[in-house]
């Protein structure tokens, strides 16, 4: 009998993942299923960025990079985030790694131990509870609510501050409830935290390009007075349908850029070379394929909206952003998992039960919208024809 660590029975999972896997394995048996369930852009990554990535292997791009990033990566980065934001950040503060996840797991091994509090969204990305129960933190939810259009109350995040509160997260577009948190939520998140200069701040900003209506992305680097405690994350997956390349990063306050350097050199070494160069190319080529991925999502979000809202119990806030609709199905008289099993097993269509994101995401599934407005209309018009 093996004798493993403790902390590996508290690692929890990301269950997107085994529903994606239920859902392929009925579909390679023969059934038709529509994956609304997905977390990932249905697009192919753009064809220059592509091609950049085997030029860079064809001239010899083969060995390790610095840890932290290509500098001409970083320093893309830096300018992206000057034309987008309007921040001046020092490419020295950029760090790039596999993908949006690492961020996490760096920020919350960094900060977690047993006796410290981490703040994480709920319902939120998976991942940021099972890492802070990994470290031995205690998780303390910020509740995401839907008579806020899931936006995170100020207020109720400070009331929830200790002297044990280590770090908060937060994530604006968020996964899985498509909620934008307004700037004046921010304004007044970043005025109390002031009061309380012990604590540091991890923005998942991963979806800061996909916001619809009219919203415009707020980040947190636009507030200098906390920039010496801010990690704020973002990457290529989501913005240039690269997930599959595993590439992001994260711009870090002075103080921690040695730390996550140093757990970049005892991880992974680097990212490779040639996904950098590509990622090189994301940023700094033409945009037009972001632009029209962005405006395909935001009329297959109003199709969707309208679809899900005609059903009988159930009942979705207007999707601001990201590519999700979180739905309210208490009307139907389901749990959530009942809801996404039924949904899957008997209408061929896959979702993720709004418990899989927290034990707040109860009564609600999650639909991705990274589907062709066909497959979504079909979709929820087989749903329609079991409720
Ligand atoms: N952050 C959020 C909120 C996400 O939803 C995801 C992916 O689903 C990530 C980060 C991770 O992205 P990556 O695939 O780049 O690790």
């Amino acid at each position: 009998q093996l004798q493993l660590a403790d902390s590996l029975s508290r690692l929890g999972t990301e269950s997107a993942f085994m529903v994606l896997a239920r859902a392929q394995a009925l579909a390679a048996q023969g059934q038709d299923i529509i994956n609304l369930g997905i977390g990932q852009p249905d697009f192919k990554t753009p064809e220059n960025i592509v091609e950049a990535g085997i030029k860079a292997l064809r001239d010899g791009h083969h060995g390790y990079t610095p840890a932290n990033g290509l500098p001409q990566l970083r320093q893309a980065v830096s300018a992206d985030l000057h034309r987008r934001h309007d921040v001046e950040v020092n490419p020295d503060n950029v760090v790039v790694v596999p993908g949006g996840k690492p961020t996490m797991f760096f920020a919350i091994t960094m900060f977690g131990q047993p006796d410290v509090e981490i703040m994480y969204p709920n319902p939120g990305f998976p991942i940021y509870e099972s890492m802070i129960n990994y470290t031995g933190a205690t998780p303390v939810p910020i509740a995401l609510k839907e008579e806020n259009d899931f936006a995170f109350s100020a207020e109720a995040v400070l009331a929830q501050i200790t002297d044990k509160t280590r770090l908060i997260i937060i994530n604006s577009p968020a996964n899985p409830t498509g909620g934008v948190t307004p700037k004046t939520e921010i304004d007044k998140l970043v005025a109390g935290l002031l009061e309380h200069p012990h604590v540091a701040l991890l923005s998942d900003e991963i979806y800061s390009n996909m916001l619809y209506g009219g919203r415009e992305h707020v980040s947190l680097l636009q507030y200098p007075e906390i920039r010496d405690r801010l990690i704020m994350l973002d990457g290529w997956s989501k913005t240039y349908a690269m997930t599959g390349w595993r590439i992001g990063y994260a711009v870090w306050p002075d103080s921690l850029v040695d730390h996550v350097t140093r757990l970049c050199i005892n991880d992974h070494s680097c990212v490779n070379a040639a996904t950098q160069f590509a990622a090189i190319e994301a940023l700094n080529g033409p945009q037009d394929a972001v632009h029209d991925m962005v405006a395909q999502f935001d009329a297959r979000r109003t199709v969707i909206g309208r679809e899900l809202n005609s059903l009988p119990g159930v009942r979705c806030p207007d999707p601001a952003g990201a590519f999700y609709a979180f739905a309210n199905i208490e009307g139907t008289g389901m749990t959530a998992t009942e809801a996404q099993d039924k949904f899957l097993n008997d209408a061929g269509v896959a979702t993720v039960a709004g418990t899989s994101f927290g034990a707040w995401g109860e009564g609600y599934l999650r639909f991705s919208y990274a589907n062709s407005t066909t497959n979504i209309i079909e979709a929820i018009r087989r749903i329609r024809g079991i409720l």
